[in-house]
This record gives structure tokens, C-alpha cells and sequence, in this order.
């Protein structure tokens, strides 16, 4: 029998006869962008989900990321992690940055404080860090050499959607952080993404620059961009708040499930998070380690081969990618932690409505996949 065939995440989408009334009162009222009701409504719902106070919805989270550079107007150089999806650095060269690549902590994935200093320079202006899969960042170590060295900090949080610490919220960290609601993401409007801001102030200004720079129907000061969400992504956005416990609910199950089935797996590490309770369960990653009775690149097609399509999220590293590679930072040698995760990570399939029983075959395929159906 032909099994379906499952992928990494699959968006959520809310029952479509609860989106049709947020329709209708689009069509009614022929308001469909430039921060109209329904974007006004989100933004406060979205803070109010999140517990945090300013947020400026965007587009997407790569133009929310140019943007966040462009409004604390860094420039020079900025170090940033190489293990992540490959806008956190594209951003960068949108804005005539150069990346400067540290290498990652070999237990969280995110950038290893403990080597930023080493690669500040004269022309070092902020830090760019990633929290990998929703897993907070070193927040605190990070802060400290910000400080001394005078430094901003944004935080590339595309992943960190309900992430919490201790003191809340993750996103109230640094001098900005950018989220994503791209599909693939934890919580998402098809397109779409949004930038936390410290205070008002630093809001409004963002406001300004993801609108072209205009600040009424004479005056524009600043060449800034179009990155506002429509009516349609921040009404969708909405509703989809309305279903976000149940969601959590589901990708925990999930996790959990993995956690159960996988233990014990000879050459597989999960990469557990330190702190279970404020997390989001965005991903779920895999090391494959050398004990394993065969390669990452083995096991991703084997799996492939059964229906099962995880991702090799990050392989390549960002300093791979032609753009990159000729910078003395993106030497592999600067970056063993992350060339080894690269070579070993696979994130297995993880969404809310994922059957368990489907959880429990991807489970025995990673535990024994000579034994896998397709090569019987
Ligand atoms: C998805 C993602 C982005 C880009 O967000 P989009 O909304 O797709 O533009 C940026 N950084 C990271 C780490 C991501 O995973």
C-alpha cells in the first residue's frame, strides 16, 4: 500500500468557514492594506499573545530583517552565526554589510559567545544572532559583550515564535527582534513576518521606513521601503491566534512522542532543549552521529525512499553559498562546530495535526532503517 507522503511541517490553516466572515469584512469595507483595521487589531492581539508591547508587522521576515538593520542604520561589520537559513545573511549584504561568521555552542546550535570577541574588529557594529529551531539564544553572555564593546544586538528570531525565558517573552532581548510567519513556520499568515521594538519610539520609526518613509501626505524622511502586511495576511493572522494553544498542544505531543520512540537509538542524539517549558517545539532536529550504522546523506534519502521528507536544515552552511565563501570568516577551519552539525543535522517532520502513529513509523525507520519497507 502507498503511504502518504509526509513532509517537514505542513502549515496550520484554521477551519475556512471561520476565515469567510474576516473576508467578508475586507469586501465590505474595500480597506485591503495600508495598515488597515485588521492590521491595527493583529498587531495589538499579536503583543498582547506574545507579552510584548511593540510590534510592526511586515510583508515577510526577510524585509522585516533589512528593515531592522536599516532603522538602527549598522553598517561595517556584523558577526553572525553561518548555521541558518541563508536570509539571516542576505540581509546583510542588502544593506552593504559585511558578514563576519562565528562559530556555533556544539550544544545549543546558536553562536558560541565565547568566540564573539575574538572576532570583533574596528569596523564591528552589531551582532546578528539566530535562535536556532526556537531555542533562546545565550542572551545574557551576548548582552555583556554588547555592552563593553558598544554594540547592538538583533536577533534574527524567525523560529522563536511563543519562546519564553525565565522573564518572559525571548523577543524582549536586544535592540530588536525579527520574527517570520512564513508557512513553514511555527505560527503563520501564508506570508509574513514582524519586528519587536524596545519602545515606541523606535517603533514609529520603523512604521515609517516599512512605508516608504512617509510620515503624512507631504513629507517623506527617509528612503524607506514597502513592507506593510495586507488586510488579508493580518486578518488570517488573527484567526490563526485563536488556535495557537491547540497548536502548541500539538507539536508537543509530537516532540514527545519522537523523545519516547527515539531514546536509546544507538548514534542518534535529540537535540533537547535546556529549558522544556517556554519552548515552542518548532523542530525537531537530529544529530547523526559516527556510531550510527550510516550517513546522514544515507538515512535522508532512505527515509525519502519510505515517503518520509525531512530537511537538512542547515546544510550547507551559509559561508558555503558562492556569495560567502570568499570571506576569511567563512573558512571551514574558523567553523568546525558548524561544518560537523551540518554534515550530521536532519530535522524530522514536526506539525501540529502530524498523526502519532505516523511519529511511531519515522521513529522506527531512524531506529533500524535497514530494515525500512522500501528495501525489503
Ligand atoms: C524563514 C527564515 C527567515 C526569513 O523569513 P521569511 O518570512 O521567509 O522572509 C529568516 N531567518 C530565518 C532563520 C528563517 O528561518
Amino acid at each position: 500500500m502507498k503511504q502518504d507522503e509526509i513532509f517537514v511541517t505542513q502549515p496550520f490553516l484554521p477551519p475556512l468557514k471561520e476565515f469567510l466572515p474576516y473576508l467578508e469584512r475586507i469586501w465590505d469595507s474595500k480597506l485591503v492594506t495600508n495598515c488597515g483595521p485588521f492590521h491595527q487589531e493583529f498587531e495589538q492581539a499579536v503583543c498582547a499573545h506574545l507579552g510584548v508591547e511593540h510590534i510592526a508587522l511586515f510583508t515577510n521576515g526577510t524585509i522585516a530583517l533589512v528593515t531592522a538593520l536599516q532603522s538602527l542604520r549598522i553598517s561595517g561589520e556584523v558577526i553572525t552565526t553561518p548555521f541558518s537559513f541563508v536570509a539571516t545573511s542576505h540581509s546583510l549584504l542588502w544593506n552593504g554589510i559585511r558578514p563576519t561568521f562565528v562559530d556555533i555552542d556544539p550544544e545549543t546550535l546558536n553562536l558560541d559567545p565565547a568566540q564573539i570577541e575574538a572576532a570583533i574588529t574596528p569596523h564591528t557594529t552589531a551582532i546578528l544572532p539566530v535562535h536556532c529551531y526556537g531555542r533562546p539564544c545565550d542572551t545574557r553572555a551576548i548582552q555583556q559583550i554588547a555592552d563593553t564593546y558598544n554594540l547592538k544586538v538583533i536577533y534574527d528570531a524567525a523560529h522563536a515564535f511563543g519562546t519564553r525565558d525565565d522573564g518572559g517573552s525571548i523577543l524582549r532581548h536586544g535592540d530588536l527582534s525579527v520574527l517570520s510567519f512564513h508557512a513553514t513556520k511555527v505560527f503563520n499568515t501564508f506570508e509574513g513576518g514582524a519586528i519587536v521594538c524596545p519602545d515606541a519610539r523606535t517603533k514609529t520609526r520603523v512604521d515609517h521606513l516599512k512605508n516608504f518613509g512617509i510620515v503624512s501626505e507631504v513629507n517623506v524622511v527617509a528612503p524607506g521601503i514597502n513592507g506593510k502586511m495586507s488586510e488579508f495576511n493580518a486578518a488570517l493572522g488573527l484567526l490563526q491566534l485563536n488556535h495557537m494553544d491547540r497548536m502548541m498542544a500539538g507539536r508537543k505531543r509530537v516532540h514527545d512522542a519522537y523523545l519516547t520512540h527515539l531514546a536509546g537509538v544507538r548514534g542518534i542524539r535529540c537535540l533537547n532543549p535546556a529549558d522544556e517549558a517556554g519552548f515552542n517545539h518548532a523542530y525537531f532536529p537530529i544529530l547523526v552521529g559516527d556510531e550510527y550504522p550510516m550517513s546522514r546523506d544515507r538515512l535522508y534519502q532512505e527515509l525519502k525512499n519510505n515517503g518520509i521528507h525531512p530537511r537538512r536544515y542547515f546544510h550547507p552552511l551559509i559561508s558555503d553559498f558562492p556569495m560567502y565563501r570568499g570571506l576569511p570568516s567563512a573558512n571551514p577551519a574558523n567553523l568546525p562546530v558548524a561544518t560537523d552539525a551540518a554534515r550530521r543535522i536532519l530535522c524530522l517532520p514536526i506539525y501540529p495535526d502530524l498523526d502519532i502513529a505516523e511519529v511511531a513509523r519515522i521513529s522506527r525507520l531512524v531506529a533500524d532503517p535497514a530494515r525500512c519497507p522500501a528495501n525489503a
